[in-house]
């Protein structure tokens, strides 16, 4: 196909300048210029991109913002919004670009329109009802919903350009999603056009089998009109009345419902029109004037009684206003008439949007859009409890304690607020949740710990080397999740305490202390703890040593004695005190076997090279020589250190920490964990990432047996792809 660019040039502009005509507010000093800019930069913006039919993208956005002017009566921000609609999520242009080309308003908009249509084109199934609260709790300016609605009009209106699954999916989803929410906001001319093109594309058989026989029946319908409404013309004028009466006809989907729900055929339905009457009356006198029309209609025809619909006192919940009567027609058939006033018919049409016509000042106009659009918002969020006979069949019970987030498949949960990833990774699956070590929420990395909100999309990363941690609750908030984790925690403990008892048994018979429950139970009260599974757990992680059992030896031969040297261990000295004896480490000149502790501020672990300090209070402890504290103390104190050299390494474990720096690749985490867990005894206590502008940082605390280990992990993890410096850290 050749293209004609100058063609287009002018095309394009002729489009534009359609727009601007459209405008049927009056715009104020400044608004063109804001319109004809935005204008300016969606064309630049769009300028390589074409639509499935071949023509210029622009086209597109302008048709938008024409719909939001002409059919939504949207003011100048809703317009520079509808030209921009599509510029953060298809092209070069970021949210800060139209932040500082048109201010926090438009930018505000312009990120809900793109928030929102990521939650929609990326989510593969679809929940209706929820998919409805997604969208209105996402969207704080009711402006996004209707440019979204102005969106779906134009693509539905250029679906035939689709292959037919796109087609499809997007009518179906006109179906479930759009037409009604256009129903709620009282758009009631784009809710008919957005159902006669759904089912269209859903049912085309259907849709052009009515079709073509209401063009058929056109005539005979039109003759009928005729003769029902001419002797009411003439009276009407009489009374002085200035009106408009015409036939109007059904639309194809309401049609359609009908032959499915009553099982009747086209030709059965007598109804396919209704007559509107629509008098141009001052607002003062239009409900006396509809009932006055009211009244000399039904002297003329004969009313069915069940059939009166008063929508003029008790507007419907949408805002609808008009009177509806059945009324006995010429050949014997019902035939429906509709009573309003121009300003009915159009709010009627247009919904409340249509309402700035009825103001003078333009800040009346202004104040009164605002009004509605809070009116509608407060309309979505909880309806009127006294119009509940006119709430339609969907009910929006929009909940501010609950969000709604998503699967990466696309399915969607429902979790309290305040709900963090490890919540959703619970809701899931149990499993799911006690190997979680981090999650992506919409592809970005984030801890466990992290709050979601409303429209998320979670993938929950795993390790199978991953087990509950007790800070864990800290971290939820659904009762489900709690409960999970304080399960799995309790049967953590209950199987290393099972472990316990058999280390303890052997350590009480080198004491020559006999292992029975006397002697147990007494050990138990001797270190002031309250159960003998909190013994076996405490003995299985190394917290109770020979230290504790020779004291105790000493205490029952001596119970006096003995009663100040006993010491309370301490859970926080799970690391340091995790060796199996006195017997790691030989100290000194003559490298004795002296009591030391393993120094918190390096964590030296076996193979590292290491000092021996004299402390004042706390014995000698174990420094590595690169510790930051080692300068300071071999140079000050150099009369205090002594040497100390490991002996052997038993399989006992150090915790270590390490420290990742690297780019954002495509699974590095998961590929980091698999390094680790295809390292031979070393297990992963805990992982932490940090994204920022696609540079990771990740901190590892792991527990290892000496530096061979650690070194050797450091070696594979630096080869891990993305990966670009692995460091050993000292302070955790
Ligand atoms: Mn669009």
């Amino acid at each position: 196909m050749q293209i004609d660019l100058e063609v287009e040039r002018k095309e394009i502009l002729n489009r534009y300048k359609l727009l601007i005509k459209a405008c049927k507010r009056r715009l104020e000093k400044g608004d063109k210029e804001m319109i004809r800019k935005a204008f300016e930069v969606a064309v630049e913006a769009h300028k390589e991109m074409r639509r499935k039919s071949g023509e210029p993208y622009i086209y597109h956005p302008i048709a938008v913002a024409t719909i939001c002017a002409e059919e939504m009566g949207l003011g100048a921000t809703g317009i520079v919004c509808a030209l921009l609609h599509d510029t953060v999520e298809d092209t070069d242009l970021t949210l800060e670009d139209i932040r500082g080309l048109f201010g926090e308003k438009i930018a505000q908009i312009i990120d809900g329109l793109t928030k929102i249509s990521g939650v929609i084109d990326n989510t593969s199934s679809i929940q209706a009802e929820n998919f409805r609260k997604v969208l209105l709790t996402m969207s704080e300016d009711i402006r996004v919903i209707l440019i979204k609605l102005a969106d779906r009009l134009h693509n539905m209106r250029t679906l035939n350009h689709m292959k037919r699954d796109k087609q499809m999916k997007i009518a179906s989803e006109t179906l479930f999603l759009y037409a009604p929410l256009a129903h709620r906001l009282g758009l009631n001319t784009i809710k008919t056009e957005l159902e006669d093109l759904g089912l269209k594309y859903t049912n085309s058989e259907a849709y052009y089998e009515i079709a073509v026989k209401l063009t058929e029946t056109e005539p005979e319908r039109k003759r009928f009109i005729e003769k029902f409404i001419d002797p009411l013309k003439e009276i009407l004028q009489e009374q002085g009345f200035n009106f408009k009466i015409f036939g109007r006809p059904k639309s194809i989907f309401s049609i359609y419902n009908k032959i499915k729900s009553k099982g009747v055929t086209f030709e059965e339905i007598y109804d396919l029109f209704a007559i509107r009457i629509v008098i141009d009356s001052p607002t003062e006198n239009e409900k006396s004037d509809c009932w006055k029309v009211y009244s000399i209609i039904t002297d003329f025809y004969h009313p069915s009684p069940e059939r009166l619909r008063d929508w003029i006192s008790t507007p419907k919940s949408n805002g609808y206003e008009s009177l509806h009567t059945t009324v006995m027609g010429p050949e014997g058939n019902w035939v429906e008439v509709q009573i309003r006033s121009v300003r009915m018919d159009e709010l009627a049409e247009s919904g409340y949007a249509a309402h700035w016509k009825y103001k003078d000042s333009a800040a009346e106009k202004e104040s009164k859009l605002s009004a509605w659009l809070l009116r509608v918002r407060e309309m979505l969020d909880s309806p009127d409890p006294n119009a509940l006979e006119f709430i339609d069949d969907f009910k929006l019970n929009l909940f501010s304690d609950e969000i709604f987030v998503f699967t990466p498949k696309g399915d969607m949960k429902t979790l309290p607020l305040g709900s963090t990833a490890l919540d959703f990774a619970f809701d899931i699956h149990t499993k799911i949740g006690e190997q979680c070590i981090g999650a992506k929420v919409n592809h970005k990395l984030v801890p466990l710990s992290y709050e979601l909100k409303s429209g998320d999309q979670i993938e929950i990363l795993t390790s199978n080397k991953q087990t509950p941690k007790d800070d864990w609750l800290k971290l939820v908030v659904t009762a489900r999740a709690k409960s999970k984790i304080k399960n799995s925690l309790k049967e953590q403990r209950r199987k290393v305490a099972q472990g316990g008892r058999e280390v303890l048994e052997r350590k009480f018979y080198k004491n020559k202390i006999e292992f029975t429950l006397q002697n147990i139970n007494d050990f138990i009260s001797f270190l002031k703890l309250p159960s003998s599974q909190e013994l076996f757990y405490r003995v299985a992680v190394g917290n109770v040593d020979m230290k504790e059992i020779k004291a105790f030896h000493k205490h029952k031969e001596n119970p006096v004695k003995a009663k100040k040297q006993k010491v309370a261990p301490k859970i926080e000295q799970l690391v340091t005190s995790a060796r199996g004896g006195n017997d790691m480490l030989v100290i000194g000149d003559d490298l004795q076997q002296l009591d030391y502790k393993l120094s918190p501020c390096c964590n030296p672990i076996p193979g590292d090279d290491v000092f021996g300090f004299v402390t004042v209070g706390e014995g000698i402890k174990i420094h590595r020589v690169t510790c930051p504290n080692a300068i300071k103390l071999l140079s000050n104190y150099a009369y205090r250190v002594v040497k100390a050299k490991w002996t052997n390494d038993q399989l006992i474990s150090f915790l270590a920490g390490l420290k990742l720096i690297g780019t954002d690749e495509l699974g590095l985490v998961n590929n980091i964990t698999k390094v680790i867990s295809n390292e031979n005894h070393v297990n992963m206590r805990s992982i932490s990432f940090d994204t920022e502008d696609g540079i990771f940082t990740g901190t590892i605390m792991i527990y290892v047996h000496d530096t061979k280990h650690l070194n050797h992990l450091i070696d594979n993890l630096k080869k891990v792809k993305g990966v670009n410096k692995v460091e050993r850290f000292d302070q955790n």
